[in-house]
């Protein structure tokens, strides 16, 4: 028997449409690329989303087009994924820190037939126009008093709003439809599309709602430093509104010192992103010996939040919420919220706790295997490789077969390259990504595990392991340190803090000290730089 319920379509102009009924004054501030701080509200916005989704179709853009942005976090980028999703199109967002190469592949891979850019990109995109289809349209996203001189031919956003009427009959559109593309950064090889529906955005915002309730809520501002254009921000552009949070869109400048006034000026509460931008935040913290007025919560993920930096911040009362997740999966697998029977644990206790990268969230499933396949017991100890299944979740990549049976198995689970082990709690624990695993001797070392350690060490500012090739173990670890301010680390001195964790086998056999470590296009130590950079470093016994 069949249940006798509507069936509506779960589609991304919905949530806008609510968030403008019933939280129309919620804001939306953003630091504009002009350079000043421009503040709108969900009910404004909906009807610029309104006006844009009629210039959409003047550009002659249909069902299933793809529509390209490149910029930064702010509130015309925020239209463009709703007019773009909502009349139909496919909103694929660039990532600018992309080489020239993987760019004009990823534009030529999703056939983009438009690209909005911020005023910043338009140098870049000068100089790769030769490489881009002669075809696309370029719209700038500013007004005309600050279109840029250029000899491309270039429109303009404000411009093309026009006197578009502010109303506009969204399409009841199949909710499978694809909404949004997202490409992997491609550390190896080139990009990688992960295609979202309409319904797998909607249930992911509900996903994200419910596993955060402390930040997204009515009431709340919430600050995404997690760019738009790497994995829709966390799903925050949906989750926010769908709640009624409020968004404070930093704009180009991500740097520590500009990060502290944003959030102080707009009292924002709760901040996303990656760890490499809260160690910069905690940099401008301790200089003014204070953290910005109002700032509550801090959700960390992307890559492994240090211990020493989820101690930092709750030692200032700001509650960490260290997540999991990847480009394929929307991206949110984890929330790392503390179990409520250890409201009273010790501080220790509860550190030991949101170092894991948290439990999954509800319909995403996870499971580890081995070699072979074969499932492993979820009791903290066996570490396999992390398959995931759900509806959020990509069932294959964008118009790319072979990357799409390399990734599934049998039955249809994703795998994430990640090792992992769960424990009896459900708490995930990412031992290493497959590539980055250190093989020494038939036995593998964690990086992650090692660099944990490391970095709480008070010489250190961060650092990196990777793997070098050795004649009799296969590979051995090798410590990249950047040293704290005025520090000088001395590798003795690690070894034995690290002798504390780990066996004699598993430490590092040399350490080099660097200026500072190459980062990823979404903001992660790329330790593939570093492995080429120390191809030829020889390690003292090899
Ligand atoms: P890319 O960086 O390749 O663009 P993603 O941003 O999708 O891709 O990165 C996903 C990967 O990042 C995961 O597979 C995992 O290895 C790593 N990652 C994400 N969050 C965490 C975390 N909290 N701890 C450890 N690793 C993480």
């Amino acid at each position: 028997m069949k249940g006798m319920m509507m069936h509506r379509p779960l589609l991304i102009a919905d949530i806008l449409t609510y968030a403008a009924e019933v939280y129309p004054d919620a804001e939306i501030v953003s630091v504009r690329t002009e350079g000043d701080v421009h503040r709108t509200t969900y009910a404004q916005t909906l009807r610029r989303v309104g006006k844009l989704a009629h210039a959409l179709k003047g550009l002659g853009i249909g069902t299933g087009d793809r529509v390209a942005t490149l910029a930064w976090n702010g509130y015309r980028h925020f239209e463009l994924y709703y007019a773009i999703s909502g009349i139909g199109a496919v909103c694929h967002t660039i990532n600018p820190r992309l080489s020239p190469e993987q760019m004009s592949y990823i534009v030529g891979h999703a056939g983009d037939r438009v690209l909005f850019l911020d005023t910043t990109f338009v140098p870049l995109i000068e100089k790769i126009r030769g490489l881009l289809p002669d075809d696309l349209q370029l719209v700038v996203m500013t007004d005309r008093a600050h279109m840029p001189e250029s000899g491309l031919p270039l429109l303009c956003y404000e411009d093309l709003l026009g006197d578009h009427p502010e109303s506009y009959d969204w399409p009841d559109l199949d909710e499978n439809d694809a909404g949004s593309l997202c490409y992997t950064s491609g550390t190896t090889g080139n990009p990688k599309g992960a295609l979202y529906s309409h319904r797998s955005t909607v249930l992911h915002s509900m996903m994200v709602a419910l596993s955060l309730p402390a930040a997204l809520q009515e009431g709340k501002r919430i600050l995404p430093v997690v760019p738009l254009f790497h994995v829709n921000a966390w799903g925050l552009p949906y989750a926010a509104p769908l709640t009624g949070a409020s968004l404070v869109f930093p704009g180009p400048a991500l740097d520590g010192d500009s990060l502290f006034k944003l959030m102080e000026g707009e009292q924002v509460f709760s901040a996303w992103g990656v760890p490499t931008v809260w160690q910069g935040l905690l940099g401008t913290i301790r200089k003014e010996g204070r953290a910005p007025n109002g700032f509550g919560d801090v959700v960390i993920g992307g890559s492994a939040a240090p211990s020493s930096m989820i101690r930092a911040f709750e030692d200032m009362g700001i509650n960490v919420c260290h997540a999991w997740g990847m480009t394929e999966m929307s991206p949110v697998g984890t929330q790392g919220n503390l179990p409520a029977r250890m409201a009273g644990a010790g501080a220790d206790a509860k550190l030991a706790v949101k170092s894991k990268q948290g439990r999954r969230i509800f319909g995403c499933e996870l499971k580890i295997v081995d070699d072979a396949g074969n499932r492993l017991p979820h009791d903290g100890e066996a570490a396999g490789e992390l398959f995931v299944r759900g509806n959020t979740i990509i069932s294959g990549y964008f118009g790319n077969d072979e990357a799409t049976q390399k990734a599934m198995d049998a039955e249809g689970w994703f795998g994430t390259g990640d090792v992992a082990s769960i424990d009896r709690d459900g708490f995930l624990v990412i031992r290493d990504r497959t590539k980055d695993l250190i093989k020494s001797g038939g036995e593998w070392i964690s990086s992650l595990d090692l660099e944990n350690v490391v970095m709480a060490h008070p010489d250190v500012a961060s650092c990196a392991v990777i793997a070098l090739p050795h004649p009799k173990w296969d590979e051995r670890p090798l410590l990249v340190v950047v040293p704290a301010e005025g520090k000088t680390p001395d590798f003795e001195d690690i070894k034995t803090k690290l002798s504390e964790h780990f066996a004699k086998w598993q430490l590092p056999d040399d350490m080099v000290v660097v200026e500072d470590l190459p980062l990823t296009a979404t903001g992660k130590v790329s330790k593939l730089t570093l492995r080429e950079r120390f191809a030829d470093h020889v390690l003292p016994d090899a």
